[in-house]
């Protein structure tokens, strides 16, 4: 069966495409409607999840004459880390996502991602204090470090160590009770408790807690019912010797809007920040990433990318991604001249076509080009063509009503209404942020060479 939906593929598909993600997966078992197919790498697997499943499950449903549901693995240890969000983009309905693992501890919160564990957090001067604070909570909550606030800039690692707490103190105490919320979800849950007339609940619900993990906390700025409430859910804590940690950009005193009893409170403990790492501590933590990705990088590879992304680990390991997805539908071999014009975009716009645009849209996607033009509202289809004209939009000089004749005569307020969507999206959306420069990479590729 393999081989002839590898036939399939092979002309459905573009032939970079074909070769990297299709034919270094294999089909491991087929039982009760079921396939399975392993790939060599999580990397690809997110891949495969993300952009080709549907691609596949139509040509494996076409032969058969039956759908069956797909699992997608590695052979890797992480097989079955499902925490990435792969349900983004191609909903299909006969994709099951991959089981969860059975989970070690019946009471691990969902919330937790379980990549945020202290063995894959790196120590560097930049957060030693962080750490050790984060550890000696872990060990022994509610003594002297409560609460812990953490503080420093965006994509520092926050946080990972956060909920690096509550893993480690899942596996101490498998039994207590870790909550991890947003500011956001905390209020939105204050708000529907109120609605609801519920809250009671509410507050039985967050004062149960045994550690109690609270994201970005600069949020609660100003919202003054949600800092009222919160300051008694904390008191409660406290007072009951249960541990609080909260995570904020800045320390507590540089809130604006924040009530002083809050802001007090907040700096009873410990205050502890995390700094931007050095280099070799970027380094390292590209390593780390690398080694978990079962990817092999060359050292000066690594150093190259450590030393342009400086301020944001964040951006330091969408840089890692960028890297390796390029290479893989390049062909080229990760090496230092490879990397660098992906890392370092040229400051001329590259020129690029409605078809080199939609080429790779369609390409990249896997959708087909007639659908891309159409009219059809099935979600992959119509986000793909709001990329594409988001993406024509930024590359070529076409006005709104042009871009719309591009797509079958389309409104020019169409077009906008994408170009806008897809902008706020790639604002607030690392995935689409990393799709976004993986399309622009296909683009600038496919217009320099040309094939
Ligand atoms: P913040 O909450 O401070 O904005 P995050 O905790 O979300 O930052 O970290 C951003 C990304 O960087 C995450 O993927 C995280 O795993 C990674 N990261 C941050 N610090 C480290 C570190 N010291 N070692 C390994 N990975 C890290
Ligand atoms: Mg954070």
């Amino acid at each position: 069966l393999w081989d002839r939906v590898l036939e399939r593929l092979q002309v459905q598909l573009s032939r970079p495409t074909f070769e990297t993600w299709i034919k270094t997966a294999t089909a491991v078992q087929l039982e009760n409607n079921c396939l399975v197919i392993d790939t060599p790498n999580p990397f690809a697997r997110n891949w495969l999840q993300k952009y080709y499943i549907k691609t596949i499950a139509d040509v494996v449903t076409d032969i058969l004459g039956h759908p069956v549901d797909i699992y997608i693995t590695t052979s890797g240890s992480e097989a079955t880390q499902g925490s990435d969000r792969s349900d983004y983009m191609w909903p299909s309905p006969v994709v099951t996502q991959i089981p969860e693992p059975t989970p070690t501890h019946p009471h691990r919160p969902t919330e937790l991602n379980s990549k945020y564990v202290f063995s894959r957090f790196v120590v560097g001067a930049n957060n030693r204090m962080a750490h050790a604070a984060s550890l000696a909570v872990a060990e022994s909550p509610g003594r002297e470090f409560n609460p812990l606030f953490l503080c420093g800039g965006v994509g520092l690692g926050k946080t990972h160590l956060m909920q690096a707490i509550g893993h480690y103190r899942l596996e101490i105490s498998p039994d207590c009770k870790i909550f991890y919320v947003s500011t956001e979800q905390f209020t939105n849950d204050l708000i529907a408790a109120i609605r609801k007339d519920s809250m009671q609940s509410f507050r039985e619900h967050y004062r149960a807690a045994d550690v109690l993990l609270v994201d970005d906390i600069q949020f609660i700025e100003g919202k003054e019912y949600t800092q009222e409430e919160f300051f008694y859910t904390f008191n409660t804590l406290h007072e009951a010797g249960k541990q609080v940690v909260l995570a904020s950009d800045r320390p507590p005193n540089q809130i604006p809007r924040l009530q002083e009893r809050l802001c007090s409170r907040f700096s009873m403990g410990l205050i502890a920040d995390v700094q931007t790492p050095d280099l070799e501590t970027r380094m390292a933590i590209l390593q780390k990433k690398a080694e978990y990705e079962k990817m092999r990088l060359p050292r000066d590879v690594i150093e190259y990318i450590a030393a342009h992304f400086t301020s944001n680990i964040r951006e330091l390991e969408g840089a890692l991604i960028r890297v390796v997805a390029y290479l893989s539908i390049s062909g080229l071999p990760m090496t230092v001249e490879n990397i660098a014009p992906i890392l370092n975009p040229q400051t001329e716009p590259v020129k690029a076509t409605v078809e080199s645009v939609m080429t790779a849209v369609v390409e990249i996607l896997g959708i087909s080009l007639e659908d891309l033009k159409g009219n059809s509202r099935r979600r992959e289809i119509s986000q793909a063509r709001q990329i594409a004209m988001y993406l024509i939009r930024q590359h070529t000089d076409l006005s709104l009503p042009k871009i719309g004749e591009e797509f079958g005569g389309k409104d020019h307020t169409t077009v906008m209404y994408s170009c806008e969507k897809i902008a706020a999206l790639r604002d607030n959306d690392v995935e689409m942020r990393n799709l976004l420069r993986q399309l622009s990479d296909r683009i600038h590729f496919t217009s320099k060479s040309p094939e």
